[in-house]
């Protein structure tokens, strides 16, 4: 172990990669657009695979298209250390989200490579299919599968806006492979990211030692008036229910903000009918998205919100009925390894926070079934899903040498970091015992 003290990936080359990745499906203004199992993912995927192979790594594809690129340990039937992410984009989107956490995978194997390192357990890096959800939904869908959070009959049944189904697509391109999606024992699972967000940036720190993922609750609120013509109705006489949507909406960012810094509420989509502009509406429906990093506060947020949705529409003779569209509890990471990911960034020199992700990755899934941890790396102005989406190879190297360090010290370890992990406990929403409909509903951009 000692002589891998501070040891680093190569900058130059994870640069470079990702550069080269970049070109595949890039756009006019830097950005790049890959989307999941199009001809440009083709040539993505074919691109890490060439590159895994060329640093002796056998190549396992499964049944929903999912690449493991493996570098054997001296036990290959010990669990391996999984470090991964996904290669496909948005339509109009960045050169580092996902594809980093690839690619910092695979520079961390060039480089234990270059140095002759033997492990005890293999390592491998995954490319997870449909990570995006933008051209196929739900999102995550490729890990999802494997965590036995969808069925896979379900997944190959999506279809694209012109009808072509995700199945057949994976077929035509050439990653519909024989290898099973379901779960199987892992050391730990590792997934290095971009922040998609502004923290790090704005308090100048290098590394998000990613403690979870926040649980999400989305709501849709209807509310029923009655429509009448907007000359000649009185106003005391209307039953508009603007008079019980706008107080209600205004009490979702009160709650927002009683739970401040991390909670959030987003009301993000409206519909009015009969949406005329000279007509008192008959009947709103609006959605709220409520979100905190801990189960019993996001319980209470939405308790709170529907208690007042009662109250404010009994006091005002409007009905405003909430219906609960879905539910994703918050995620907690390996307690273990979430220190390692600290240690090594204090033993390289790094600062660091610990945090939550606002978006849902890969890494969520793997929870459900293996250790997990993220690490986050700073994205100029907190830019993603965006083409400008812009990273400097040092925080990127920065973010890889970590990656490096915690992929090593659990390389090396007999123990089974998942000692304290809490994917096990409590978490009823979440098994393969949950309904279809439930897991339609899962996707979490
Ligand atoms: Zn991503």
């Amino acid at each position: 172990m000692a002589p891998l003290e501070g040891l680093r990936v190569n900058s130059e080359r994870l640069w470079a990669s990702l550069m080269a990745l970049a070109k595949i499906g890039a756009t006019a203004k830097g950005g790049c657009n890959r989307q999941a199992l199009t001809e440009e993912d083709r040539r993505g995927r074919d691109l890490f695979v060439a590159w895994a192979r060329d640093a002796g790594c056998s190549v396992r594809i499964d049944e929903i298209g999912n690449i493991f690129a493996v570098r054997s340990g001296d036990e290959p039937h010990a669990p391996a250390v999984l470090m991964g992410s996904h290669l496909d984009t948005q339509a109009m989107g960045g050169r580092f989200d996902g594809v980093y956490g690839v690619m910092a995978g695979l520079e961390v194997i060039r480089t234990l490579n270059d140095l002759g390192v033997r492990t005890r357990r293999s390592i491998e890096v995954a490319s997870w299919t449909n990570e995006e959800g933008c051209r196929f939904a739900p999102a995550m869908l490729g890990s999802g599968v494997v965590a036995g959070v969808y069925d896979l009959a379900f997944a190959y049944s999506r279809k694209d806006r012109a009808g072509a189904e995700l199945g057949q697509e994976l077929a035509r391109l050439g990653y519909l492979g024989p290898v099973p999606a379901r779960r199987r024992p892992l050391h730990a699972a590792l997934e290095v990211h971009i922040e998609q967000g502004p923290v790090l940036e704005e308090s100048n720190t290098k590394i998000g030692v990613v403690t979870g993922i926040q649980g999400a609750y989305w709501l849709d609120v209807t509310f029923e008036g009655v429509a009448a013509h907007a000359g000649s109705t009185p106003m005391e006489l209307r039953r508009d229910p603007w008079r019980v949507a706008c107080p209600l909406i205004e009490t979702a960012y009160e709650i927002a903000k009683a739970y401040a810094p991390w909670a959030r509420a987003t009301i993000g989509d409206l519909k009015i009918s009969p949406g005329s502009r000279n007509t008192v509406p008959e009947r709103l429906v609006v959605s709220v998205d409520l979100r905190h990093p801990r189960g019993d506060t996001l319980k209470s947020m939405v308790e709170q919100f529907q208690s007042e949705a009662a109250r404010i529409s009994s006091a005002n003779n409007i009905t405003a009925r909430v219906d609960e569209i879905w539910h994703m509890p918050p995620t907690d990471f390996d307690a273990h390894l979430i220190e390692l990911v600290d240690g090594a960034a204090q033993a390289l020199g790094l600062s660091r926070r610990r945090m939550v992700s606002g978006a849902g990755h890969d890494s969520l899934h793997t929870a459900q079934f293996a250790p997990t941890a993220m690490i986050f790396v700073p994205c100029a102005g907190g830019l993603s899903h965006n083409e400008g989406e812009s990273a400097s190879p040092e925080d990127l190297a920065a973010g890889a040498d970590v990656l490096l360090q915690v992929a090593v010290k659990a390389l090396m370890s007999e123990r089974q970091p998942g000692k304290s992990r809490s994917h096990s406990s409590g978490r009823l929403h979440h098994g393969p015992g949950r309904s279809q409909r439930e897991a339609r509903s899962r996707c979490f951009p």
